[in-house]
This record gives structure tokens, sequence and C-alpha cells, in this order.
């Protein structure tokens, strides 16, 4: 695995394996390896030729008061669990090269990034759209790669790209969890012994959901009132706990065909997300 810090490379390694007739995958990342990044690194190497995992905390969608500086970083074991996973290059560039001196420009996805994860982090997803907007343009993909664990994350990108007719098929890939059903996160490493345990209570009050739903309750105000319940229990006040559409994210007062149930709570010191499709068969 060829590890590219350069933007200028980074496009000269597309373009001899373009030349080759390969096709790309990208995988963008913040680092911090766990199960859910090295699935899409998977699946990327099974579908496309050249596969690019991108490795960049990106300071533009952390807020003045997020943990931009505390973030977990660990290059090498990184690369070496992209090279396990088949990965061809770690592009990793520094800062300078992703924002060099007078750079002005900002992505801006309207309407889905105002609630959820956008009404309490202004500005986090112009972060994303920007950044995955440049590795858009310098890595040149066929198929891009994200975690549905991240569901707006995934609505914003794919609304980006199809806005701004970019070349790309957006890949959605399912949620990776430990063993007791905690969705992978880098940011489980802040959780101490107490606030592990209890950060279980998110992916439980998603399936008391299901189970709601399951049994007849198509209400949001019931399926929402079954996960409330098992949050209440743990002590957990949930930043948001909403049903919306899968599609716009418009807010759902019924289930009738497919919605998203997402979640946000902080536990302990770390601030958790997760969510589930749920659907009336
Ligand atoms: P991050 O490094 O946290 O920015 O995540 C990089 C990519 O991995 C994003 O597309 C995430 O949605 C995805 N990802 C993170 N955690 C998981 C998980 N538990 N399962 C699947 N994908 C994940």
């Amino acid at each position: 695995m060829q590890i590219i810090r350069s933007t200028a490379q980074m496009r000269a390694a597309v373009r001899v394996a373009r030349d080759r007739g390969a096709s790309v995958g990208l995988v963008p990342t913040m680092g911090a390896f766990h199960a859910g990044h090295l699935s899409l690194m998977r699946q990327a190497r099974g579908e496309t030729n050249l596969v690019v995992v991108s490795l960049f905390v990106n300071p533009t969608q952390f807020g003045p008061n997020e943990d931009l500086a505390a973030y977990p970083r660990d290059e090498q074991r990184d690369a070496g669990l992209a090279a396990e996973a088949g990965v061809d290059i770690l592009f990793a560039p520094p800062v300078d090269q992703i924002y060099p001196d007078g750079f002005a420009t900002t992505v801006h996805v309207s309407g889905i990034t105002d609630v959820l994860c956008g009404a309490t982090r202004p500005g986090h997803f112009d972060g994303v759209a920007t950044v995955v907007a440049k590795l858009f343009g310098i890595v040149t993909p066929d198929v891009a790669y994200f975690g549905q664990k991240d569901a707006q994350q995934v609505l914003v990108v794919r609304r980006m790209a199809r806005d701004l007719d970019m070349p790309v098929r957006i890949q959605a890939c399912p949620i990776v969890r430990e063993d007791d059903g905690l969705a992978m996160s880098s940011r489980n490493a802040y959780l101490d012994a107490t606030a592990r345990t209890r950060a279980t209570a998110l992916r439980r009050a998603l399936v008391a959901a299901e189970t709601a739903l399951a049994a007849g309750h198509t209400r949001a105000t019931e399926v929402i009132a079954a996960a409330r319940a098992v949050l209440d229990d743990a002590g957990i006040e949930p930043e948001y706990l909403e049903l919306r559409s899968p599609d716009d994210l418009a807010p759902l007062d019924e289930i009738t065909g497919t919605a998203l149930l997402a979640v946000a709570a902080r536990v302990g010191a770390a601030r958790l997300i997760d969510n589930t499709i749920l659907e009336v068969r």
C-alpha cells in the first residue's frame, strides 16, 4: 500500500490507474480505524480496481467547542489495518494540502442540513460537504463508500453529488456494531467503563422501537415513546430522537413505508449517534 500526502501525487496515481482502465473506489475517513471503516474498505476492494482511503481529520467539520484536538490519531496503526484490508492507497494529506492559503469556498447543502445533527452542530455539514467535494475532485472516484451510521451524512453527500452533477455513485454500507449492539465509532474511545455500559441503551432503544412497530404501533409518538423509555432507564437525555423520512428527512407522524429513526446523545465524554430504518411490511 502506498501512502500519499500531496494532492498532485494523488492525482498522478489515479491517472496512471485510469490509463490501465481501472475503476476507482474512495473511502473517506478521519482515521482511528475500527471494523466499521474496514467493512467499507473491503466492500470497495470487492467492487473497484483502485481502492483509495483518505485519512484526514477535517478541521472544518468540527465546531469551536468540539473534539478536534482530542480526536484519536494513530496513522501507523491505521496504515497497517488499511493494508490488511487490501487498500491500494492511503491518502493522508496535511491540512494545508486540502485548505491552502486563500481557500475561500464552502459547499452548503440546504434543508436537510438544518435538522438532526445539523441543528446542534452548525456548520458541520458544510465542512463535510466541502471536504468530500474536494476529495471527489482530487480522487475522481467512480464509487464512494459511506457508512449508514452517519445516515444524514449519506443523504447530504448524495444530494451534493446529484445537485452538482458529480459523476460518482454513493454507496451506503450497513452499520457495524460491537457484540452488545453499540455502533462502532472512533469516539467510543472516550467512554469509560460506566459510560460504555450505558451507551448500549442507544441500540436497545432503537430495537424497542422496532419491536413496538412489529407489534402494530405505527404512530411516531408510539415508537418514539418505546425508544425513549429505554433511554430514560439508562439516564440518557437524547439530543434528538426523531422519526423522519429516509429520503429527505421530513418529519413523520406515522410510519407507512420506511422511516428513519435517528438518535444522538451525550454519554459520558462522548457524543454518540445511531439509527435504524423502520419498515412497515
Ligand atoms: P469517520 O472516520 O468516523 O468519519 O467515518 C468514516 C466512514 O466510516 C463514514 O462513512 C462513516 O459513516 C463510516 N463508519 C463509521 N462508523 C461506522 C460503523 N459503525 N459502521 C459502518 N460504517 C461506519
